[in-house]
């Protein structure tokens, strides 16, 4: 065994893709503290800097205070609290569906849904490009798997043509490492055709896209109650943890007698279901947050094309600069790094071969200075590599 994973180790790091974590000494914010440096963070999910908001901490630290640190069991056993029970009704109602439910992290949602409502006679037809959890999910799911070509509607629709009980489409709303997004009404109306449902991952729209930060549908005019079964998580856009599935009674219900993942495992502190809560609260009463993110995102946008930088297709808050190759994104990350700016290489295998990338994520708080830094470094590094 451990011969093997020494090998394995080494063929890694041969290829350029070894990788390490780093330990921040400070809180998540536009300026992080790493080993006594200060850097500007441009690789944080907290798109609306509700990670440091003190409306949150308090929330936090009031349920702490009633609640204690930990939950002390499963949600199915004695670990439900008031705070994640609220929290359920009030994503509820502000999403315009029957229910929700909590699930500890968002891989463990996905991989619920998928393993536990499907059988031998259902089919998953799913996105190249989905997050890990959806296809992982899929392979452990008793349903038959599919993978379309990313967004490819036709490759899609091949694949809806086949004869089963259950056809599902699963789709992030927002992809993770491209940051465009999955045309929903298209999926609907292909769902419509071949009587598919429609799962929407929407782990990096929700509070983030539409008018009022419901997420990707509502960016495209729809309900969310028009996906059959949406999801989306509390560690990204709301500053929190944690995740949350919503649909009709019966999905909900199902899930909290079926799925393994949601059933066996302790729930997240009521604290930080108190904290999603004023999140989710914030999302509403300070709705600016959003379009000051959108201003930055189109001004990095309009920084970036002056300096001929390759970007990608995407208009949200995560932008990849296309590098190619493992070397090269290492090397302008690293250079990025020695200037004081945090931003990862995203390598394969979490991306294809030889597109490897700086991800860059805009947050709400990013100054405009700090936007220029950014893209006047990126544009210097890669002159120079
Ligand atoms: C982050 C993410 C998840 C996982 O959520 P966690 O709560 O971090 O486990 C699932 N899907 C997508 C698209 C994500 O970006």
């Amino acid at each position: 065994m451990w011969s093997k994973l020494e090998s394995r180790l080494k063929q890694r790091q041969a290829q350029d893709m070894m990788r390490h974590r780093l330990t921040l000494e400070s809180g998540q914010d536009t300026e992080v503290s790493v080993d006594g440096d200060h850097f500007l963070n441009f690789s944080s999910n907290d798109y609306l800097g509700l990670a440091s908001h003190p409306k949150l901490i308090e929330a936090s630290q009031k349920a702490t205070q009633r609640y204690g640190t930990g939950s002390g069991a499963s949600h199915l056993v004695v670990g439900h609290s008031h705070e994640h029970h609220q929290l359920e009704e009030e994503l509820a109602e502000f999403l315009g569906v029957e229910r929700a439910l909590l699930f500890s992290s968002g891989f463990m949602a996905n991989y619920g849904v998928l393993t536990s409502l499907f059988d031998r006679n259902d089919l998953l037809v799913q996105d190249k490009l989905n997050h890990a959890s959806l296809i992982d999910g899929g392979r452990a799911s008793d349903a038959k798997m599919l993978r379309y070509a990313h967004n490819d509607m036709s490759s899609l629709e091949r694949q809806l043509k086949h004869k089963v009980d259950t056809k599902l489409m699963v789709a992030d709303g927002v992809f993770s490492m491209d940051g465009d997004l999955a045309p929903l009404p298209d999926m609907l109306t292909l769902g419509g055709q071949y009587k598919a449902k429609l799962m929407v991952d929407d782990a990096h729209g929700f509070g983030v896209l539409g008018e009022s930060g419901k997420g990707t549908l509502e960016h495209f005019g729809l309900e969310p109650s028009s996906a059959d079964i949406y999801m989306a998580t509390f560690g990204k856009a709301l500053g929190s943890y944690g995740a949350f599935v919503a649909g009709n009674h019966t999905l909900i219900e199902s899930l909290v007698q079926f799925a393994r993942s949601y059933i066996y495992t302790t729930a997240v502190p009521p604290s930080v279901a108190a904290a999603s809560r004023a999140g989710l609260k914030l999302l509403q009463t300070e709705p600016e947050r959003r379009q000051q993110l959108q201003d930055n995102i189109a001004y990095f946008k309009q920084l970036a094309n002056e300096a001929k930088l390759p970007l990608m297709p995407s208009d949200t808050a995560i932008q990849p600069v296309l590098l190619g190759s493992n070397e090269l994104a290492l090397k302008v990350s690293g250079g990025l790094r020695d200037k004081g700016l945090l931003v990862v290489a995203i390598r394969p295998p979490t991306v294809p071969e030889n597109s490897a990338r700086l991800r860059i994520t805009l947050t709400a708080n990013h100054t405009r200075q700090q936007i220029q830094q950014l893209v006047e470094s990126i544009t210097q590094l890669q002159a120079e590599n």
